[in-house]
């Protein structure tokens, strides 16, 4: 048994031992919060919630013309649609007559269910192996913070681009761009900047070399409709609307076998093929806890998510779907919504070419090597970014996010993208801000 003064020692230390325990946790969580570091910093910006459906992007901007004043780099922010900010900074270069180039990344998140989450996915929190958990982590704000860590960095050795150097965070990238990149590329501003050449979000690579994409997928939906004669649910007849639907289905599956074959004998990657998935079905008279089970019905209707590879032809897929997925003649209807351009002002396929015929590729390629990085072999990316506005207009854009021995997360639960990796990032985008913004040829 403990006496009174026992007790009232062993209380005493106890309670001193909580206190620096509540001490420690205290100074370890303002060290995470209040830090000055790049990784502080990139914490910072991914505790700002720009996940949709309502992305709150006014703290973002704030963050980022912070970040943009304490380098030196004018900042001005447009709102093409109201809510929706553009935030532009710029790093005049000596030489301003030659084409600038423009460093793009999007603010905006898809959303996440946080209960899926080992962290809360909008905490930032960084484990004791150097995993920081957010949405966003790996898109794209990591990109959109390592541009500026990597200017601070040559800003501090007294680095002067020839080229001038623009850094553009847009807003609404995962919902097609439409009110952000879309009209940013549009205006009379972005004209005025003369960009010769861009970067844009990439993707992780779970090996060791970097991953870098030279054209994207463009996205269609397709929704056919059939229609038919309705009748009772006991009857075999021709032309019901379901029958047609079922047709559809399975031309549109053969369709679908042949690319995929072709994917799965190696012969291609996923995002050099037209792809096409059922993504709804909609038919059926609705009775209260469920449909009615005897009626055949007049009406049905399939969404299906299309995606165009870069030199697809699109004429020749209209010609398909008209005459073979939604004939009229076995009394359908289709409607198809492009999102997003598919040749550039020209006519020309959406492609930056990675040969010796695009002098920014050879510079780009060089300052990956010269900082001990690999570089994978170019590829199409398989979704859809911003990019494909720059690309339309003529403009040379790759898709880059420096992440080597890193698992694939975008818009998965418990998306990390590890310290050693992001810093690694930051010395990466040294050496390509640098390369690009003095290398003097080329002109456009
Ligand atoms: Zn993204």
């Amino acid at each position: 048994m403990l006496n009174v003064h026992q007790y009232s020692l062993l209380s005493l230390s106890l309670s001193l031992s909580l206190t620096t325990l509540a001490l420690f946790l205290l100074v370890s969580a303002q060290e995470d919060h209040q830090q000055d570091t790049p990784i502080a910093r990139f914490q910072r910006y991914l505790r700002i919630n720009t996940a949709h459906p309502n992305p709150d992007y006014s703290p973002a901007i704030s963050f980022l013309k912070l970040q943009a004043q304490s380098i030196q780099l004018q900042a001005r922010t447009i709102e093409f649609t109201p809510g929706k900010p553009v935030l532009l900074l710029t790093w005049p270069g000596s030489n301003p007559s030659l084409p600038s180039i423009i460093l793009n990344s999007h603010l905006d998140s898809v959303p996440a269910e946080p209960s899926k989450w080992v962290h809360p996915p909008f905490s930032a929190v960084r484990s004791p192996d150097g995993k920081i958990f957010a949405r966003g982590a790996q898109d794209d704000k990591c990109i959109g913070v390592q541009y500026l860590e990597a200017i601070r960095n040559l800003k501090a050795k007294n680095f002067v681009p020839t080229r001038t150097v623009h850094v553009s965070y847009v807003p609404d990238e995962e919902i097609g761009g439409v009110d952000g990149a879309a009209k940013f590329v549009a205006s009379k501003l972005f004209q005025e900047l003369r960009v010769g050449f861009a970067l844009d979000e990439g993707q992780a690579s779970p090996g060791d070399e970097f991953r870098v994409f030279y054209a994207d997928r463009s996205p269609w939906s397709l929704v056919i409709k059939a229609e038919g004669t309705p009748g009772h649910g006991s009857r075999m007849y021709d032309n019901t609307a379901m029958e047609n639907l079922m047709k559809s289905f399975e031309v549109i599956s053969r369709f679908r076998d042949s690319r995929f074959d072709v994917v799965k004998a190696g012969e291609a990657a996923n995002s050099e093929v037209i792809s096409v998935n059922p993504v709804y079905v909609k038919a059926g008279i609705p009775y209260p806890n469920g449909f009615v089970m005897n009626v055949q019905p007049s009406e049905a209707e399939a969404g299906f998510d299309v995606r165009m590879t870069p030199t697809a032809d699109p004429d020749l897929m209209r010609r398909i779907i008209a005459e073979e997925w939604a004939p009229a003649w076995r009394n359908m209807t289709y409607k198809i919504t492009e999102k997003g351009p598919l040749r550039d002002y020209t006519g020309r396929p959406l492609v930056t070419p990675t040969n010796d015929s695009n002098p920014w590729w050879s510079v780009f390629k060089q300052a990956i090597t010269a900082v001990g990085g690999k570089l994978a072999k170019p590829e199409i990316l398989a979704s859809t970014t911003d990019a494909r506005y720059l690309r339309q207009l003529g403009i040379p854009a790759l898709g880059f996010s420096p992440m080597t021995n890193t698992p694939i997360l975008l818009h998965d639960h418990n998306e990390f993208l590890k310290d050693t990796v992001y810093l690694k990032g930051i010395e990466v985008y040294e050496s390509i801000i640098s390369s690009l913004s003095s290398f003097e040829e080329a002109s456009h």
